[in-house]
């Protein structure tokens, strides 16, 4: 992976960033960056969290998807897009289209619990329920863009999403210019393809982490393997990075390789411990995928050198779940919810 120095990834223009921050401007929330004195405390270097939970939708992937949403063509505009996430993305994109006048279907399995349907649906898109799995969720999104020419938009492996997510670089930036390490949340690897981009292209110096969960790290493994390939999703606290990044991968796999300095996995534990120190020290109801930058700080799994900033990711937790969490019950038992 990258050595700190090196030049940034020319599959996407550093430019494509800047863009993307016009094309959304007063379309997303520029969320804050504060200093944490607890952590701050703890490891003796300036501690700052980029509070990017407080996004409208509750998680950063509103970003990408209104870049993504706002860059079609007016025809593709006018067929409507479509996209089968019942999660962070699925919300984003549902905003972000409604928001823009654009038509907008998800579809979902029948398995999807309720709350789920009626959250996307509280959004403005249509719901599509089809079969008893994602893939064949997935068989009518390929029917709707083959007759009736709908654009499906995924979730990270996309250049106008990726530059969407790459504008949170530039706000932290110009917040914190003397930055030395940024730890991001690590899935598909879409947040930290555009993010370590903006960074890197104005510091190259600058040390971005991901962090993802033990169970199921599927950008960790596939790097390891020098390929993408087929990782086993299993349960876990930080639900929103679970799954694979895909076999046909096009861009997020060469630029975390290139971009991306470390990737550090945490424990089930050591996620909750960072969903309890953002409620109890912090103030923050935090998901357990928006946690892990906060966990890795409390297990010692990052050396703190200069000004740090840890990204928050998301909020979208059950809340019975949090509640259980902040009470500290162990993660063992969360298998069942
Ligand atoms: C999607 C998501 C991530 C991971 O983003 P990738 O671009 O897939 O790496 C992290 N945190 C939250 C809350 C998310 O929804």
């Amino acid at each position: 992976m990258a050595e700190g120095t090196g030049k940034v990834s020319g599959l996407i223009a550093a430019e494509e960033i800047e863009q993307a921050r016009e094309r959304i401007a007063g379309r997303v929330v520029r969320t804050p960056l504060v200093r944490s004195p607890a952590l701050t405390d703890m490891c003796g270097v300036p501690v700052h969290l980029k509070l990017e939970h407080r996004q409208t939708t509750g998680s950063f992937k509103l970003r990408g998807a209104t870049n993504a949403v706002l860059s079609l063509g007016e025809q593709e505009r006018a067929r409507g897009v479509v996209g089968v996430s019942t999660g962070n993305h699925g919300r984003g994109l549902a905003y972000a289209a409604k928001a823009a006048g654009v038509r907008c279907i998800i579809c979902m399995s029948e398995l999807v619990p309720g709350n789920k349907v009626a959250g996307i649906e509280a959004l403005g898109a249509e719901v599509r329920i089809v079969g008893r799995s994602q893939d064949d969720a997935q068989v009518e999104v390929d029917r709707l863009v083959r007759e009736a020419g709908m654009t499906m938009l995924p979730p990270f492996d996309h250049r106008a999403v990726i530059a969407g997510q790459g504008t949170l670089g530039l706000e932290i930036l110009e917040d914190l210019p003397a930055l030395d390490t940024v730890l991001v949340p690590l899935s598909g690897g879409g947040l930290i393809s555009g993010l370590a981009l903006a960074v890197k292209s104005a510091r190259p110096e600058v040390r971005v982490i991901g962090i993802s969960m033990e169970r199921g790290a599927a950008m960790r493994d596939c790097q390891k393997a020098g390929k993408p390939i087929p990782v086993e999703e299993m349960t876990t606290l930080a639900d929103s990075l679970g799954g694979g990044i895909g076999l046909e991968n096009r861009y997020t796999f060469a630029m975390v390789r290139e971009l991306v300095d470390d990737i550090v996995t945490l424990s089930e534990s050591e996620i909750a411990e960072g969903i309890r120190h953002a409620y109890w020290r912090e103030q923050e109801v935090i998901e357990g995928s928006g946690a892990v930058g906060i966990g890795a700080l409390l297990a010692g799994k990052v050396q703190a050198e200069g000004p740090l900033v840890a990204l928050v990711s998301g909020r979208n937790i059950d809340m019975a779940l949090h509640h259980k969490v902040i009470s500290g019950e162990e993660p063992d038992i969360y298998g069942e919810t």
